[in-house]
């Protein structure tokens, strides 16, 4: 039977991409009945990568996964084919390339000497395992609203576990407890090898490239209408059976205005806000321009639709404080193999096996990653492009004395080289593109029960969320994993789908992994 039912989806993230795909693979709705409205001339949202070079490349950020987590992630890529390998699955490609490259850092934190300190102990005191352990088992309702801080005492955040958990993860002090709660459980056996990163899973390029760019590739060929440049500024609604049912669509697509209408049956996903919103590039003689919500209108959907209606959620809770939500990245594209050369004699890691290399000491806590080479499929074989980015770009740097986020692209190089003790010459003919993110930690601000809408709303009849915004219990945001996990319980919930989400695999409640923590804890 032909089904009429037409599904609109605003915002065209992984989020979005994944629900369409799930609404086709398992809904099986028709290719041609689904509408993604994508605001940016790309889909993607977060997970950018762009460039070429002679102008150089950039990346918001790059991704750590896992495959001991991502349970909804994968369950997704096993079915999305392979852009590079016939009859292999993303998955496959992406699992072949980790047993082929392996992570083990030798490298992990170093100090202001630029020697490399020892991690194998995690540094806590008793009193550190005490309050982490009264953390870990604190119910979320008791932690509702509270800080980091609120829990922990200040000598912890200078223990070498904080160094690495905070950068591995970006988390600040002040950010939510019970965030900070739920990453030590969903992410125990991390825990256990969090020196070496060797539980990490990389895509073999960029996550644009090897996520995105297969994921749209096949929902293209399913007919899914994909509508780039086209911003969704309002929804008509009406109550229908006491239920939130919208009824029309408003964007202006091109800049020009437009109503689509949503008929009976039809049904509304929207991405309420986004981790890059209202983010900006610098160069290399230029600091990336200072812009917030009020410039880019990116929270503005929500807001509106919050107002009145807490089952809407609170987004006031989210980004309400820039200087407690933003960092800065940057992407270096090299013409010129001596970086790589040097980075390679100092932490003894081939790029792509290392993982982060945090300078622990720096102002600006300053964190590089060499991935492997190359990082985009048309990246010439004599270039190199790595990332780096740092968690507080508003200080001083040791080195550049400005802060990062008024310095242009060679200052951070400046400031890099400075750290590494490397001549200014590794770095010759350079392009490094710093990218400011002023909401980039705002999911893990310090929230209440309520401040994140479920992914389908209580007393929603069509309409649903899919980000990072949402509440989904035990699981953890600043992840793919939990878009693509909103994005599937909000399909098979509006769908109907008689199959089940993917569970959170719970190695919190391993007893193997539990001891390997304990005696990693008490090292
Ligand atoms: C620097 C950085 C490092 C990261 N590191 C990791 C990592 O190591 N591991 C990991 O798993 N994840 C990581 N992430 C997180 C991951 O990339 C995100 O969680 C994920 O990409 C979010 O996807 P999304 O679809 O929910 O939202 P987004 O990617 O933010 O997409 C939302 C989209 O909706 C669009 N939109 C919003 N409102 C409208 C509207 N009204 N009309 C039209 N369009 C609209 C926006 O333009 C945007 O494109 C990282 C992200 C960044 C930026």
């Amino acid at each position: 039977m032909e089904t009429k039912l037409k599904a609109y989806l605003v915002g065209g993230g992984i989020g979005s991409l994944a629900a369409a795909a799930f609404m086709i693979r398992d809904g099986h709705l028709p290719g041609g009945n689904i509408t993604i409205f994508e605001a940016a001339p790309i889909l993607g949202g977060s997970l950018d990568g762009a460039g070429d070079p002679v102008h150089g490349y950039s990346l918001r950020g790059g991704r750590m996964l896992t495959t001991d987590n991502y349970e909804c992630t994968w369950d997704l890529f096993k079915t999305i084919p392979s852009l590079s390998f016939a009859g292999q699955s993303v998955f496959d490609e992406t699992v072949a390339f980790n047993v082929e490259h392996p992570p083990h850092s030798m490298a992990r934190l170093v100090d202001r000497q630029r020697a490399k300190v020892p991690v194998t102990s995690m540094g806590f005191s008793m009193k550190d395992r005490s309050e982490l352990l009264r953390l870990s088992c604190t119910d979320e309702d008791i932690m509702d609203g509270s800080a980091i801080t609120d829990w922990l005492s200040p000598g912890f955040f200078e223990t070498e576990f904080w160094y690495m958990w905070a950068t591995t993860f970006a988390f600040q002090p002040w950010h939510s407890a019970v965030e900070f709660k739920r990453y030590l459980h969903r992410f125990l056996m991390e825990f256990t090898r969090i020196e070496t990163l060797a539980g990490v899973k990389r895509t073999i390029y960029n996550q644009y490239d090897s996520l995105v760019l297969p994921l749209q590739a096949w929902l293209k060929g399913q007919g899914v209408h994909l509508i780039t440049d086209c911003k969704v500024t309002d929804f008509e609604h009406e109550f229908v059976d006491g239920k939130f049912t919208v009824t029309a669509i408003h964007c202006l697509r091109q800049d020009k205005s437009e109503v689509i209408a949503v008929n009976a049956g039809d049904l509304v996903f929207m991405q309420n806000a986004s981790m890059t919103d209202a983010s900006t590039l610098g160069s290399m003689t230029s600091a990336p321009r200072k812009l917030n919500k009020g410039f880019s209108g990116g929270w503005a959907l929500w807001e509106k639709l919050a107002e009145g209606r807490p089952q809407f959620g609170n987004p006031a809770a989210f980004n309400r404080c820039i200087a407690q939500s933003c960092w800065e990245s940057f992407t270096v594209t090299l013409k010129n193999p001596e970086f790589f050369y040097k980075m390679k004699r100092f932490s003894g890691n081939d790029a792509g096996t290392g993982g982060l290399v945090t300078f622990k000491d720096s102002n600006w806590l300053m964190s590089i990653v060499l991935a492997h080479q190359p990082h985009f499929p048309d990246q010439p074989v004599d270039m190199q492009v790595f990332w780096g980015y740092a968690l507080f770009p508003d200080r001083v740097g040791n080195f550049v004395p400005k802060p990062m986020s008024e310095c242009s692209g060679a200052e951070i190089l400046q400031e890099l080289c400075g750290h590494l003790r490397f001549d200014m010459e590794s770095v010759e003919s350079a392009i490094c593109i710093p990218c400011r993110m002023p909401y980039i930690t705002s999911m893990f601000m310090p929230r209440m029960e309520g401040d994140r809408p479920l992914p389908v709303p209580m007393g929603s009849g069509n309409f649903a969320f899919i980000s990072q915004f949402v509440e989904i219990p035990g699981d953890v945001v600043f992840t793919v994993e939990y878009s693509v996990r909103a994005a599937q319980m909000a399909v098979y919930e509006l769908l109907h789908i008689d199959r089940k989400v993917p569970p959170i695999k719970r190695h919190d409640r391993s007893l193997t992994v539990q001891i390997k923590a304990l005696l990693k804890a008490f090292k």
